[in-house]
């Protein structure tokens, strides 16, 4: 009992922080339950990805292993993330201040609008990428405060960039979980990605909102693989290994969707 406890490190050069620590077994067991809970979920699901036309292009479930190219490591590593914003934004966490704990970044008003430089943590002197923070800024749990180069605070997190509740179960409706092929996060551990960026004039709007996961979210922008609305309906591009054709398909989780898509061609 002693002997129990969590060290969060300073960042290091390599611009990680350290965790360090001993648990007790039944700390341990839960977060072990939370992340088997985000990585294998025990969902209704079909296995394989499913598109709503062309069934033919499926590909093989090999091919979509290969999809998920993370160690176990990271993969614990992002499932910690996803639990951590889950909790913050249940409402069941302490308050701080009378509001529930809030993540805030801040960010200068010229870089905002150039897209590059930096956004600060609190507590934390060394910045983060602004892509970073664009991401974090989705989910909901954060405060987004832009000030101006002589600390001038210019605007505050408007609500409309984070999807309300309602909105988050008509696309959960809709998507049925992580879009990206071969992903099994189920929705509840998803985020909702503005496929136009917000600060592009994306609107928050469930034509605009797709589910991703923690990991696929950001790396959405790096991955290979590329999200569209076409005509309100969310469509995937895969990377050359998985598409060699590299063609828009209609894509969903929804077990519905994929129901009705089947029963169609029949
Ligand atoms: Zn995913």
């Amino acid at each position: 009992m002693r002997k129990r406890g969590v060290t969060v490190g300073r960042r290091g050069a390599d611009g990680l922080v350290p965790v360090h620590g001993n648990l007790l077994p039944e700390v341990a067991a839960q977060l072990q339950l939370g992340f088997d809970s985000v990585l294998n979920p025990r969902v209704d699901e079909v296995t394989g990805p499913c598109f709503t036309a062309g069934n033919q292009d499926d590909r093989d479930e090999p091919i979509e292993r290969a999809a998920d190219q993370r160690t176990h490591a990271q993969r614990q590593h992002d499932a910690l993330a996803v639990l951590l914003t889950a909790a913050a934004a249940s409402g069941a966490l302490p308050t701080l201040g009378g509001a529930a704990p809030t993540l805030v970044v801040t960010v200068r008003q010229e870089d905002l609008a150039s897209g590059r430089g930096h956004a600060n943590l609190p507590g934390d002197d060394e910045p983060i990428s602004l892509a970073a923070a664009r991401h974090i800024a989705c989910t909901g749990a954060v405060q987004r405060v832009v000030s101006r180069a002589d600390g001038r605070i210019v605007s505050i997190e408007t609500l409309d960039r984070v999807f309300n509740h309602h909105q988050r179960r008509a696309i959960t409706a809709r998507d049925g979980g992580c879009l990206i092929p071969g992903c099994r996060v189920p929705p509840q551990w998803c985020e909702i990605h503005h496929v136009e960026e917000h600060s592009r004039g994306g609107p928050t709007h469930t034509d605009n909102g797709v589910l991703l996961c923690w990991f696929h979210h950001r790396t959405i922008d790096s991955g290979g693989w590329r999200i569209r609305m076409i005509g309100g309906v969310p469509c995937v591009r895969g990377p050359s290994w998985w598409d060699a054709r590299a063609k828009w398909r209609p894509a969903t989780k929804s077990p519905t969707r994929r129901r009705d898509a089947i029963a169609e061609r029949m």
